[in-house]
């Protein structure tokens, strides 16, 4: 039956009156009002990473709502467990004397980065860096800034403006970037962009030396680097924050999604000491941003809830211990007739790419076959040009057979 639930990022002309509705969730596995089991090979959107069904975190989340549901941190009003969150991050973040941002999600996590970055170039005297610059193929919410510098041209284009000074480079070219700094001119660029692994953007692992590099080219040009760890953090990539896989000190990093395992919304941006310091030490700098539910109290009770369950039960190392045997059960698939790519093997995320002339002569490929897959019981998330895979960190080696099995399936019978 059709309701007015408009759908983000939805053609709803056709999914109107045809939605797919769940019911509940029990570890990898999510039930539809049916009762049909599925296996959640994408965590939802890529945050699911604790699992579905976390009575714990329910309960946690449940009895801070009992004793104080919300209330505002703005000023110097505070609650414990966000204190407590902000501390927590601070002390796993790859950078020294971290302090600690808190949004509702990824999209704002992001706009607050980049207005933390241009603050603190005006508080360090140089106005004019303000330019940023991201990547082709990026991804980085939704919200104004975050449409403003996306790399992904169809989630930019038809909006306006958003963001004037900025510029994307080449998503694997270190020289690009450099090129593109002496471009603008370092003295206007006021941060650098960056997802550790693209995801939306088709899961694109950085090449050999890629991050190492950029961080060298910020540093050079004063130009603050902003990892996006929205996706890769807590232990999608097998670290905290998933830029640790390559030893880089970034100045922000964005987190969101696996930070609360999407059972309330909450992100943030985790700062560098350094870049902190003239709000923090200097009376008069006051950053004038932030919103509403920052520091929720109950959105933080849950995320603390979960980050116990993550560290408990191991789970960040899985991230890194699966990640092979992810990429031996979908390698396979490159073999197939309608495939072009498997793109695998860093964190536990992968892509299936179809082949261009498929995706040119059948537009709806990619969305014919997430149902045929979703129809062999298996959820999958479509991306431009395939099917991503991203399964909760608790996933056991037979099911990910599983999600290799339900993709040849649904790939035979595309074919
Ligand atoms: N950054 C990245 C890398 C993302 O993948 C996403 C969402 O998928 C975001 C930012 C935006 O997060 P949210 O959807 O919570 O606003």
């Amino acid at each position: 039956m059709e309701t007015a639930l408009w759908h983000p990022f939805s053609d709803m002309a056709m999914v109107r009156g045809e939605e797919f509705v769940l019911e509940r969730g029990e570890d990898v596995w999510v039930y539809d009002a049916a009762g049909n089991r599925y296996l959640d090979a994408t965590a939802s959107l890529w945050y699911a990473n604790a699992g579905h069904g976390r009575a714990e975190i329910a309960d946690a989340a449940a009895e801070q709502m009992r004793t104080l549901a919300g209330y505002s941190i703005f000023g110097d009003f505070a609650n414990e467990p966000a204190r407590a969150l902000a501390d927590r991050l601070a002390g796993l973040a790859p950078m020294p004397g971290a302090k600690v941002f808190l949004t509702t999600g990824g999209g704002e996590a992001i706009d607050s980065a980049v207005k933390i970055a241009r603050r603190y170039h005006v508080a360090q005297g140089r106005p004019e860096r303000v330019h940023v610059i991201s990547r082709t193929n990026s991804y980085h919410g939704t919200n104004g800034i975050g449409t403003g510098v996306a790399g992904i041209e169809a989630n930019r284009t038809g909006f306006g403006e958003y963001l004037p000074s900025s510029s994307r480079v080449a998503y694997d070219s270190v020289d690009a970037l450099r090129d593109e700094i002496r471009r603008v001119g370092p003295e206007r660029v006021a941060a650098f962009l960056v997802e550790p692994v693209i995801g939306a953007g088709g899961v694109l692992a950085p090449p050999e030396g890629y991050l190492r590099g950029v961080a060298d080219v910020c540093r050079e040009y004063g130009v603050l680097l902003i990892a996006d760890a929205v996706i890769c953090g807590f232990g999608r990539l097998g670290t905290w924050f998933g830029v640790e896989r390559w030893g880089v000190e970034p100045d922000l990093v964005t987190f969101a999604k696996g930070v609360t395992s999407g059972y309330l919304p909450l992100g943030g941006v985790v700062v560098h000491g350094r870049v902190a310091e003239p709000f923090w030490d200097r009376p008069g700098t006051t950053l004038r941003h932030g919103a509403t539910y920052s520091g929720h109290p109950a959105c933080c009770a849950a995320a603390l809830a979960n980050l116990d369950i993550l560290e408990r039960d191991n789970l960040i190392e899985r991230g890194r211990l699966l990640e092979s045997e992810l990429a031996a059960a979908l390698q396979p698939l490159s073999g197939h007739s309608l495939v072009c790519e498997v793109r695998a093997g860093v964190g536990l995320l992968a892509a299936v790419e179809l082949r261009p002339d498929l995706l040119d002569r059948l537009p709806s490929a990619v969305s014919d076959l997430s149902l045929l897959v979703r129809q062999q019981g298996v959820l999958t998330r479509t991306l431009g040009k395939g099917l991503a895979v991203s399964p909760p960190l608790t996933i056991q080696g037979a099911q990910i057979d599983e999600i290799a099995r339900a993709i040849t399936a649904g790939l035979d019978e595309l074919a």
